[in-house]
Formats: C-alpha cells, sequence, structure tokens
C-alpha cells in the first residue's frame, strides 16, 4: 500500500526528500510558495503544488489532515517553520518532521510538538569530521551524546584474526555488529569469522571504548 506524505519546502534537503520518496514510490504532495520550484516538482511528485504554508486556511484545503506524515523542510525562514510546525500539530497531524537551522529552533520545534527534528548540516559535519580524523573511519552516526555506531576498515592488525581472538567486547566494550566484505555483508559475525585485508566493521559502542579500539587495532 502507498503511504502518503507531504513535503513543505522544496530546497535541496526538501527537495531530495521529496525525490527520494517519489523515486521509492510514494505518494508525494510536493508544496512550495516558490512557484519556480514547485514546477521543478511537477513531474517528480504525484501533487505539486504553490501554497503558504503559514495560511491554515490553505493547508486545510490541501487535505494535508489526511496525509500520514509531514515534513516540513523550510529552510532560512524560521518563523515560518515554526509556524507551519504549529499549524500541523493543531491540525493533529500524526508524524511531522521538521529541518532546524540551529539547537534553538530545535528546542522549539521539539517543545511544539514536531515528533521528529532532524539537523542534516550539523550531523553531516559531525560524520565528515570524523571521517577526517581517522582515515579509517568510513562513517559515523551519533546515537546519543557518548554513543556512536562507526564504519571501520579493518586495521592491520586485525587481518587475519577471529573475532574471538581479538575479542573486542571484553578489551574495548564495543560491539562489532555487522562485518561487510565487498558487496557481502554478514549482520551476526561469529566468534570464528576471521577478518581478510578490506573489510569493513560495523562497530558500537561508547565513543571513549571506541576511540581506544580505533587507537590500538586500526
Ligand atoms: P535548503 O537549505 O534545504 O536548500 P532553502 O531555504 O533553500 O532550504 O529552501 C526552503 C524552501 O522552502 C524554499 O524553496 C522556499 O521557497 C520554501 N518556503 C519558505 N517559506 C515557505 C512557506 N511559508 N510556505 C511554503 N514554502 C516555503
Amino acid at each position: 500500500m502507498k503511504r502518503e506524505f507531504a513535503v513543505i519546502g522544496l530546497g535541496r534537503f526538501g527537495g531530495s526528500i521529496c525525490q527520494e520518496l517519489s523515486r521509492e514510490g510514494m505518494e508525494v504532495l510536493a508544496i512550495d510558495n516558490d512557484e519556480d520550484k514547485v514546477n521543478e516538482f511537477k513531474n517528480i511528485a504525484s501533487h505539486a503544488v504553490i501554497a503558504d504554508s503559514t495560511d491554515e486556511a490553505s493547508l486545510k484545503e490541501l487535505g494535508i489532515k489526511n496525509i500520514d506524515h509531514v515534513i516540513v523542510a523550510i529552510g532560512d525562514n524560521i518563523q515560518a517553520s515554526i509556524l507551519t510546525t504549529v499549524i500541523l500539530t493543531d491540525l493533529g497531524i500524526k508524524k511531522i518532521t521538521v529541518k532546524a537551522q540551529n539547537d534553538y529552533h530545535e528546542k522549539i520545534l521539539n517543545r511544539i510538538g514536531a515528533n521528529t527534528v532532524v539537523h542534516p548540516e550539523r550531523d553531516m559535519g559531525k560524520r565528515i569530521a570524523h571521517s577526517i580524523i581517522s582515515n579509517n573511519i568510513l562513517d559515523y552516526l551519533e546515537l546519543s551524546d557518548d554513543h556512536s555506531i562507526v564504519e571501520v576498515k579493518a586495521g592491520k592488525r586485525m587481518v587475519g584474526k577471529s573475532v574471538v581472538e581479538l575479542d573486542i567486547r571484553a578489551n574495548y566494550g564495543c560491539n562489532v555488529v555487522a562485518i561487510k566484505q565487498g558487496k557481502q555483508i554478514n549482520v551476526s559475525p561469529g566468534p570464528t569469522d576471521v577478518l581478510y585485508e578490506g573489510d569493513i566493521l560495523i562497530v558500537v559502542g561508547a565513543d571513549k571504548d571506541i576511540s581506544r579500539f580505533e587507537k590500538h587495532l586500526v
């Protein structure tokens, strides 16, 4: 069954969400107050309409109430983003995802009832910083203030050894949740699985433990 989404704001972020949802076969209502942006998405989204999302009547007219999940991707205009979110909450939209521009904006959005607040620039900046610091860290995802999940290349000290020999959990307190070997992914690595050169480990744990693991083994 197709699920219904609405994306408000068709800039780089909202535009890319809209494109990907549509590519995945989802029903997407694309909304922007800029006619050129709407025209760009006419052939991509199921429906693309010009509307000002800070106008409650316009949103009602579009039938936004029947939509499962609304994504608010209004960029610099924080006031419009907040007002749109308040209107969507008042209309009883069950899932509202909003892009925050800064920490204050994020705090307000959480307070006024956004279900999910995303911070793509900040998060991507952190991920890139981690891969710049260590050549072996390919990707990084923050789970909480002090826990993360990282993708690391198997270091020289790991190659040829089995998971049990390295005993990463006991020695470093972090867990290897998956091992990628070329196009294959082993999502439940066993103790006797041996690591090869070029393998990529997906490791979850406290930042301080991951950092120790990386310094000693990668
Ligand atoms: P990004 O950083 O993701 O590129 P932008 O600020 O460029 O974000 O894009 C935000 C989009 O949101 C723009 O296309 C803009 O026209 C749209 N937008 C801003 N305010 C409103 C509003 N009140 N109603 C509908 N769309 C809006």
